[in-house]
């Protein structure tokens, strides 16, 4: 079967950490270019946009888009127009309405799009879904809690509109809890907490609803030591608690046994056979959630600043420490 050539767009955090090693791994894409502004790899061709890469590489048939999110639905649309399958980096574009119209162009370009929600791929989800399934939750409670000085270090864009704050991790439960609760996840309100220096929340208190269970998700992206991404069901047979991102499960205290699984390998075999299949996959529903929380949350101020300096000529960037809290 020939490889499918590929184009990865924007050369940064995610698309080094995760991207690269699984294309590298996978022998059913081939890396034809990349495309970003300032970054490059050896031994293979970089174009500063999209369109450049394209236009050298006739035989680039997918891209994927590991950009910031702001710009990622004018790039789909573009790939999409340019005949390129296109996977996107979560959250897979700013509003909800730019991916369902992402996904109509998909449709009468006979393209797939993939909006690659990586956290329903951790190893423990699709068990946790079975059970739930099963035995709905009478309540849910998440805790997502990181610092974004140690896992996102110097990234002004995520404080800028249509950055997300605190929803950027945050939308990764909120990916997990639309895949495994059995009824619809609804908004019901939220509160957030903005430093001084940012249109976006470092911080969120969110309720949400899934059937007859509550959802009470607090989210905190300025949460020093130990990084907490948990969420625990409480359902008639017992309390499930699904930790660590997903990768790991227990039932009433008790360590499930659970196989390893690489959450980007999952997402390019999956995208493969997505496209060798004609077929799509982009559901907005964390999405929908997320943009209704940054629309109706109420906000607060905190006394702190979270944007990184501007670098100047020679000096490299460096994170402000926020005031104590
Ligand atoms: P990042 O380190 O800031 O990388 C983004 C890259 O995109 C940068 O190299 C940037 O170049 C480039 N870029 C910006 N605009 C572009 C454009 N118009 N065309 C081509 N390239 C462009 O951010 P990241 O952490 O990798 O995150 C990227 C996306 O992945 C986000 O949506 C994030 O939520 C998601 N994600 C991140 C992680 C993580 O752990 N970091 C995990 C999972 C998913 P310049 O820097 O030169 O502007």
């Amino acid at each position: 079967m020939t490889r499918i050539g590929l184009a990865l767009v924007g050369l940064g955090k995610i698309a080094r950490d995760q991207h690269l090693p699984s294309l590298a791994a996978n022998p059913a894409f081939q890396l034809v270019a990349t495309a970003s502004p300032a970054e490059s790899l050896t031994g293979i061709p970089a174009y500063a946009d999209l369109d450049a890469a394209l236009d050298a590489h006739p035989q680039i048939q997918a891209v994927a888009l590991c950009t910031p999110p702001a710009v990622r639905a004018a790039l789909a649309r573009r790939a999409l127009q340019r005949g390129c399958h296109v996977l996107l980096e979560k959250p897979p574009c700013v509003v909800a309405q730019d991916l369902a119209a992402l996904d109509g162009l998909a449709a009468t370009q006979g393209l797939t799009l993939f909006a690659a929600w990586h956290s329903r791929y951790a190893a423990a989800v699709e068990t946790a879904r079975r059970i739930l399934g099963a035995t709905p939750p009478l309540r849910v409670q998440v805790r997502w809690k990181e610092d974004h000085r140690v896992w996102h270090p110097g990234q002004a864009w995520l404080w800028r509109e249509g950055g997300f704050g605190v929803l950027d991790p945050g939308i990764n439960a909120l990916s997990i809890l639309t895949h495994i609760l059995p009824a619809p996840l609804e908004f019901i309100d939220a509160e957030l907490d903005c430093p001084q220096d940012s249109a976006m929340p470092a911080a969120a208190r969110i309720s949400l609803r899934s059937g007859a269970a509550g959802v009470a998700m607090q989210l905190d992206f300025l949460h020093a030591g130990e990084p907490c991404w948990d969420i625990v069901a409480d359902t008639a047979q017992g309390q499930l608690v699904l930790s660590q991102g997903g990768a790991q499960l227990s039932l009433d205290g008790r360590a499930q046994r659970i196989q390893e699984q690489s959450e980007y390998a999952a997402i390019y075999t999956y995208f493969e056979n997505l496209i060798r299949r004609g077929a799509r996959d982009a559901d907005g529903a964390p999405l929908e959630i997320a943009g209704a929380a940054l629309r109706h949350g109420r906000r607060r101020r905190l006394p702190l600043q979270v944007l990184p300096p501007a670098p100047t000529a020679g000096a490299a960037a460096t994170v402000p420490d926020p005031l104590p809290r």
